[in-house]
């Protein structure tokens, strides 16, 4: 059985404000308040997992521990069929520069270790998105979104983020850097996980 969520306040375990405002709007007709883990001055913990559930957990727990609060991580990624579904939990590590995050680097890498093994096309990859609910007593569930296609190039689109612009989603001849954030967001994996999410613990 599901365990269902009948606290108040929910702790959402991300530093990112998109993310944070997205969950907001979400909980908002529940009448479920959401902090983030910026206003907590929560630290952001390492990552030492090689699964999504595995560092979303690591994410979850460590911020119940530091605030007493249940809470609400995500951990995502894109995963490539042709290299054994990497760089998965490391995504955002391929983008990582002196400088920051640059993923155009990033989808560059990409292209080139396809293109390295003469990958054929289409080249199908999907983005996954994992989300744990950790309550102060340890229990947590987990719910996990992904959705399915194939990379592009040269990549298209400005729109959105990270890997966008390389990935076409099944039954669209766009990116989802080409879609409107509507769009993307109603057939991303982490809409797909927050349905779940949604019917398993608040309905
Ligand atoms: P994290 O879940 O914050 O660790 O981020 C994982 C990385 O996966 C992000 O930095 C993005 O590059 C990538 N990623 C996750 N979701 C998306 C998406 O919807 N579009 C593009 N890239 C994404």
């Amino acid at each position: 059985m599901t365990r269902k969520f009948t606290e108040k306040r929910i702790l959402i375990a991300t530093h990112n404000a998109g993310k944070l405002e997205e969950m907001s709007q979400l909980f908002a007709p529940k009448g479920i308040s959401v902090v983030g883990a910026a206003e907590m001055n929560l630290a952001e913990p390492e990552e030492t997992e090689s699964t999504f559930v595995g560092n979303a957990r690591i994410k979850a727990h460590a911020a119940v521990k530091a605030t007493g609060l249940p809470a609400l991580s995500d951990d995502s990624g894109i995963e490539v069929e042709a290299l054994d579904n990497a760089p998965g939990v490391f995504t955002a590590d391929w983008a990582e520069t002196p400088n920051g995050r640059d993923f155009m680097l990033a989808m560059t890498k990409t292209h080139s270790k396809l293109e390295e093994i003469a990958a054929p096309h289409p080249r199908r990859a999907r983005f996954c998105a994992t989300l744990v609910l950790a309550w102060p007593d340890g229990h947590d569930e987990v719910f996990a979104g992904k959705v399915n296609g194939t990379l592009v190039w040269p990549i298209r689109g400005k729109l959105g983020h990270g890997y966008d612009p390389m990935f076409q989603p099944d039954g669209y001849d766009i990116t989802f850097a080409e879609m409107d954030a509507d769009q993307k967001n109603a057939i991303s994996h982490r809409a797909d996980a927050f349905s779940k999410l949604m019917s398993g613990c608040f309905d």
